[in-house]
């Protein structure tokens, strides 16, 4: 073998070598980063608390990557902001980075724009080269000098960005910049462990939603068992003073006077009853999204006149005289002119008032509204009584809730009024609040948005005020159309005082047949829940033969599906039981004087 030949044979011995020590070196660097990602994804498994996760990423990140400065920033989506978390790799230069930024670079936070969002899900999961370096990765917060003397201080080679994200959800993200001549290497052992972080943050939300709605869960069955003990009690104290009076009123030697105090404390059990009900009624309506505004014009000054008057008796009925009951009217009448839904405002006012009423025993209640600059009307109801502890002025809205809630409450009541106030002023696009302090008064403001009509004027209720007895219809005939005996002999009793001529239908079928054969029919009454043929049915088959009779649906289903439907049918009326006799005679009265 000749000497050149041993050369070439040693020379291709020492490059085998050199490859197999090589392989051996990747074998291990592969192995090591194995082993990295094994133990940061069993790290992540037992991490219970996020708020340390972001340290952890960080601090493992600055362990992967040789020579470079690792930046850790969570996510939060409320203020759409990214606050820092951690840093690595600026030991050393920390102070002379404060004298540059102005800051602790651990206290930056920086707000994002749509475009930055749009980047950060584009390089979700994968490593991002901000071409621009610092100034571009801080989404321009750090102004192009300043980033440019921070990078000349770090020695800043190349800056990177990645985002934590998974479904759909964004956590946080990492730049990581390298620092003199060196590059990034494995990126794709980056990139994986990074998805880890995505799933072990994934995971932490996950939970934390988890234990949220079992808390909530476990909040709204206390609520809830609450609520039908409260409940039990609400129906059972109106349904006890019934009962008893009924007895009493039996007895043969009862006297005039006692008779007609037992009816009124009979009716007044009811009227409990029924509010009840009510309330009930409009939660579930609510919960299910079925209330909607249905918008008439009014005016406002009229509703707070007429609320002075209920509530004044009101107070001197439950023995409240010495309670001052004021309100305020910021426009006059002609400019108080609405459009927005009364019945839903009243209600709140209601509420309200009768809220203030029972809360108050000395001192003064006020109410009113202000229209404001943004054109929305501000109102509220204020009190002198025992006020609310801040603690639990935000809970009151919720249903179910009553500031008080032992055994031994002083204050009736379901818990549902300012949750359905809540519920209506949602719908209205407003807002409700309140500002108390214990023992000092409660204010409950609301604003409804524009809804001002004034130069417009309301149409009249007619003939409002007038007693059964002051009217005359004897040249009138109105058809009723009424399965339940009782209901039918109450509107009998009213009706019969105006002489008007009665017709008297039990079902749908009935009805079509009385409208067929009777020449005359002024107005029909309609119930709908009717045996063999439903009231709507009837009036669809009445309307085609006679178009022109006017129908008023009444019905105790006060869902607005049952208005729609009147409406579909061609009804010209509706009204929801029980109706107070005064809204009946004069809705009535509208449509005789019509015929
Ligand atoms: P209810 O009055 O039937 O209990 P609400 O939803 O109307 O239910 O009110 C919830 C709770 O808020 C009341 O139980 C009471 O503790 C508190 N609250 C409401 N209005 C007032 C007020 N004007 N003054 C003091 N507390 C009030």
């Amino acid at each position: 073998m000749n000497a050149d030949k041993k050369i070439q044979e040693l020379q291709s011995k020492i490059e085998e070598l050199e490859s197999r020590i090589l392989y051996a070196g990747e074998a291990e660097k592969y192995q090591e980063q194995l082993e990295f990602l094994t133990n940061t994804a069993l790290d992540f498994l037992g991490q219970t608390d996020q708020s340390d996760i972001f340290e952890y990423i960080g601090e493992k990140l600055f362990e992967l990557i040789d020579d470079a400065i690792v930046i850790v920033n969570s996510f939060d989506e409320a203020a759409m902001e990214l606050h820092v978390r951690y840093i690595g790799g600026v030991d050393g230069v920390v102070d002379k980075i404060v004298g540059v930024l102005g800051r602790q670079p651990l206290q930056q936070n920086v707000t994002l724009t749509e475009d930055a969002m749009q980047k950060m899900f584009e390089s979700s999961n994968k490593l991002y080269l901000f071409k621009g370096g610092l100034h571009e990765s801080s989404d321009g917060s750090i102004p192009k000098p300043v980033a440019s003397t921070l990078e000349d201080l770090i020695h800043a080679n190349e800056t990177y960005g990645i985002t934590f994200e998974r479904g759909g959800q964004l956590y946080g993200t990492a730049t990581i910049i390298t620092k003199g001549n060196s590059r990034l290497e494995d990126p794709k052992v980056i990139e994986g462990f990074i998805f880890q972080c995505s799933i072990a943050l994934y995971r932490k939300h996950m939970e934390a939603e988890l234990r949220k709605a079992k808390k909530e869960a476990e909040e709204s069955d206390k609520l809830k068992s609450a609520f039908l003990a409260n409940m039990s009690h609400e129906v059972r104290t109106p349904m006890n003073g019934i009962m008893g009076l009924a007895h009493l009123l039996a007895s043969p030697d009862i006297g005039s006077d006692a008779q007609q105090e037992y009816v009124q404390l009979i009716l007044n059990s009811g009227d409990v009853l029924i509010s009840l009900l009510d309330d009930i009624m409009d939660i579930s309506k609510i919960e299910a999204n079925q209330v909607v505004a249905i918008n008439e014009d009014f005016h406002l000054n009229e509703l707070i006149m007429e609320l002075q008057g209920l509530f004044s008796s009101e107070l001197e009925m439950k023995g409240k005289k010495e309670i001052q009951l004021a309100h305020v009217l910021s426009l006059d009448d002609p400019s108080s002119l609405v459009n927005t839904d009364r019945i839903k405002i009243r209600q709140i006012l209601v509420n309200l008032l009768s809220n203030a009423i029972k809360f108050t025993d000395t001192g003064r209640i006020e109410f009113g509204y202000r229209l404001q600059q943004d054109k929305s009307f501000l109102f509220y109801v204020s009190d002198t009584g025992i006020g609310i502890s801040p603690e639990k002025q935000k809970s009151i809205f919720e249903r179910f809730v009553q500031a008080d809630d032992t055994l031994s409450r002083q204050f009736g009541g379901s818990g549902l009024g300012l949750s359905i106030c809540k519920g209506f002023v949602d719908v209205l696009d407003g807002k409700i609040w309140v500002e108390s302090e214990t023992g000092k008064g409660a204010n409950f403001y609301f604003t409804i948005p524009d809804v001002n009509q004034s130069g417009k004027t309301a149409e009249q209720p007619v003939n409002q005020g007038l007693k059964a007895s002051d009217r005359n219809w004897e040249d009138k005939t109105i058809l009723i159309v009424e399965d339940d005996h009782i209901n039918y002999q109450l509107l009998e009793v009213v009706l019969k005082r105006t002489r008007v001529n009665l017709l008297h239908a039990v079902t749908g079928m009935d009805a079509v047949k009385f409208c067929l054969e009777q020449p005359k029919i002024d107005l029909v009454l309609m119930d709908v829940q009717l045996p063999e043929m439903n009231g709507f049915e009837a009036i669809k088959l009445i309307k085609q033969s006679q178009p022109t009779i006017p129908i008023i649906v009444q019905t105790a289903n006060s869902m607005n599906e049952e208005k729609t439907r009147a409406d579909e049918a061609g009804c010209q009326g509706f009204m929801t039981k029980p109706i107070s006799l005064n809204k009946f005679m004069s809705e009535v009265d509208k449509f005789l004087q019509k015929a």
